[in-house]
């Protein structure tokens, strides 16, 4: 992997910063980027990259969405249309998420890492107003990805601060993580919020009545569900029996990693 994306012939053909943009990045991932999902050491570019930069793994079959950008927020990050995307998530057609920043001055990756689809949620999906009246489309209502209500496990680092991570770590965590792949969208979102609370605590040992303490939280998050506790064991059970975590004696339990 070469984190530098200039490309002299890109500079000449296309005029337009932004153009330049999308097509070094389009060029980048599809010269650099390996799947984390499988062995494969490289990843093809869907035709008619037009609007999204789509890419997809010939071996594992899986789909890739790449979001590059100057000036991510560490907070959250614009989609599309805010139902489109509920549906999608419902039924499962997402692709994962690449969230690339880069320096546009020496036009080098800086960061980059992978929210695996089984990660995306209605939990981290934000509404946003609509545009108003006066806008060309108006009435439309996109939505926001929030990317500090996904635990880390669902953020897998390929570039940090432009240090390459080994492919081989990368891969272990979204082989760590997709059994949540088989579980049905609507429990999944459940599995991946009390896993971010787990780790909102701060330690590696905890108890139950800590996680307890996020019940109000997780009801808002999940506002028709009525049995918050009965879920918050439910899921521990889940992360427990992908060895997420271990149950050390009765309301005490231990994350493995
Ligand atoms: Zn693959």
């Amino acid at each position: 992997m070469d984190l530098n994306m200039s490309n002299s012939d890109i500079f000449n053909r296309y005029k337009s910063n932004s153009q330049v943009a999308r097509v070094l990045s389009e060029d980048w991932f599809s010269s650099n980027m390996y799947c984390p999902c499988c062995d494969q050491d490289e990843l093809s570019a869907y035709p008619n990259n037009k609007k999204a930069l789509d890419f997809f793994c010939g071996e594992c079959g899986n789909d890739f969405q790449a979001k590059c950008s100057r000036t991510h927020s560490a907070r959250k990050i614009n989609d599309g249309e805010y139902n489109t995307m509920l549906n999608h998530i419902t039924n499962n057609k997402l692709p994962n998420f690449f969230i690339m920043n880069y320096s546009p001055d020496e036009w080098v990756v800086r960061d980059l890492f992978m929210i695996p689809k089984f990660f995306v949620s209605p939990s981290i999906i934000e509404r946003r107003n609509p545009l108003s009246d006066t806008a060309r489309r108006a009435g439309w209502t996109g939505c926001n990805i929030l990317l500090d209500m996904i635990p880390s496990d669902g953020k897998i680092n390929v570039v940090r601060n432009e240090k390459i991570i080994e492919p081989d770590e990368v891969r272990k965590i979204w082989e760590k993580m997709a059994f949540l792949d088989n579980r049905r969208p609507e429990l999944r979102g459940w599995t991946a919020d009390v896993l971010k609370c787990i780790e909102d605590l701060g330690k590696q040992q905890f108890e139950l009545r800590e996680i307890y303490g996020c019940e109000n939280q997780l009801a808002d998050l999940h506002p028709d569900n009525k049995h918050v506790r009965d879920k918050i064991r439910q899921q521990l059970q889940v992360l427990r029996d992908n060895e997420i975590l271990k149950f050390e004696s009765p309301g005490k339990y231990r994350l493995l990693c």
